[in-house]
């Protein structure tokens, strides 16, 4: 297939094809693992704030609840599509069967433009969201948490319309919310922190001293924001690029990540940071360096531009950044990809850690969150590499087959295969 014509959801499809074929599976099977479970199409009505009524279509898509209640966040996006919230469902069953935990997976999105609503209005979408869906959600069915363009402010207003709804307090129907309405310490930098903690497993195996490091990362909202700050701070690494949607900034000697994020505060953007070169996004991709983290969006580093990729390490942050064909390539120019739902599932295993806390009411301390979190990420990490050598896979493919595989057992000791 030519690559322009390769979608995101097409792209989980071709590496749960691939794995069917690794693992051997028969044809029902196959088809059972790519088929999502139940897809909801809404339609929001939202009063605005100048009186009219305007209706905003939403997406709730469950993939699979073999080994537990479905997990996704909700993202608010103006180019939302229901097959980009398939894809997203199906790599969050897989995000969370690779480390174990008792999760399936599900997504949600609501084509807007958060930038274009008042508070208010924003209040409003999401409350009309939850109310639209909540029937099908619920802490033993489906839990939303937060992902691109929603907060965890967001979550506040969602879990509170959800609590009115049945009468009663329901904290672990949603997680990412804050801290003191139900909120884990940690939960809010804790993508980023699983991708340190992975990041610290693969430099030990490649050798690269992290101190000296050259980083660029795409994407300076809440994942490459707080990845930026954790790595720089945490393991010293030199940021030498960072970008949001207008542009990317680099400047050799290193970046420091809270200033770069004071002046996006202040102006709307990362670009025309104070001793630092504009280049473009393009450019940023094919920077020499270290590592290459993309945090943004999907299909970035797609067969045209792999070649460009001038990086030890890609930490795929965002979901979906590399497409299939794009990964041949960086796996023949031997660049190690840690994939996105093995790189970012620091935030899926931190929210499992709030709907715990909300079960039991019973709060952990931020050290036990974190010790948790690392010693989940450096053993999911190495069980992957291990199954890598082993099997001759490149990452991708041996995340794929441990998680996949573990989906599969569930569903056929369930009897539904
Ligand atoms: P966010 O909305 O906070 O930030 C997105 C960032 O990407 C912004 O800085 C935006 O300016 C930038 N961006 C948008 N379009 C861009 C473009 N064309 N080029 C460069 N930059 C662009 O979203 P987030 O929560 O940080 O999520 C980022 C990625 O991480 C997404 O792929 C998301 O699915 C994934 N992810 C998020 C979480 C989470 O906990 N938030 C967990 C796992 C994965």
């Amino acid at each position: 297939m030519e690559e322009k014509e390769l979608s995101f959801l097409d792209a989980v499809k071709i590496n749960l094809d691939e794995c069917a074929g690794i693992l051997e599976l028969d044809e029902e099977t196959h088809l059972a693992i790519k088929t999502p479970m139940r897809e909801l199409v809404v339609s929001i009505p939202v009063r605005m704030d100048d009186r009219k009524i305007k209706l905003f279509k939403g997406f709730r898509v469950q993939h699979n609840n073999a080994r537990g209640p479905t997990k996704g966040g909700i993202r608010f996006h103006p180019e939302e599509t229901i097959d980009t919230v398939r894809a997203l469902a199906s790599l969050m069953t897989w995000k969370c069967a690779l480390p174990d935990l008792p999760l399936g997976g599900s997504k949600g999105g609501v084509i807007c433009n958060t930038k274009e609503l008042s508070i208010g209005e924003l209040e409003r979408l999401s409350r009309g969201y939850i109310r639209a869906v909540s029937d099908f959600i619920g802490p033993d069915i489906d839990v939303p948490a937060p992902d691109v363009y929603t907060t965890p402010q967001i979550m506040a207003w969602m879990m509170d319309e959800y609590s009115i709804m049945k009468g009663k307090t329901q904290f672990g129907a949603i997680t990412g919310k804050p801290v003191g309405v139900g909120g884990s310490l940690g939960r809010t930098d804790s993508t980023s922190l699983g991708g340190a903690f992975a990041l610290r497993e693969a430099a030990l195996e490649y050798k690269i001293d992290l101190k000296t490091a050259a980083i660029a990362i795409q994407g300076f909202g809440n994942v490459g924001y707080y990845a930026a700050k954790r790595i720089h701070e945490m393991l010293g690494c030199k940021i030498v690029a960072v970008s949001d949607s207008k542009g990317a900034i680099f400047n050799k000697n290193g970046l420091n990540p809270v200033e770069v994020y004071k002046h996006k505060e202040e102006t709307g953007s990362v670009t025309n940071f104070s001793g630092s070169e504009n280049i473009s996004n393009r450019e940023l991709l094919a920077l020499d360096l270290d590592i290459l983290i993309p945090a943004a969006l999907e299909n970035v580093i797609l067969e045209k531009n792999a070649a460009n990729v001038n990086a030890t390490i890609v930490l795929e942050l965002a979901n979906g950044p590399t497409t299939p064909n794009a990964d041949k390539i960086l796996w023949e120019n031997e660049v190690h990809v840690v994939p996105d739902f093995l790189a970012n599932c620091g935030g899926v295993i931190v929210s499992y850690l709030e709907m715990v806390q909300n079960s039991y009411a019973y709060y952990w301390t931020l050290n036990d969150v974190t010790k948790y979190l690392d010693d989940k990420i450096r053993d999911t990490y190495r069980n992957v590499l291990g199954v890598s050598r082993e099997k001759e896979l490149h990452m991708r493919q041996a995340a794929f087959t441990i998680a996949v595989d573990r989906v599969v057992k569930a569903m056929k000791l369930r009897g539904t295969i």
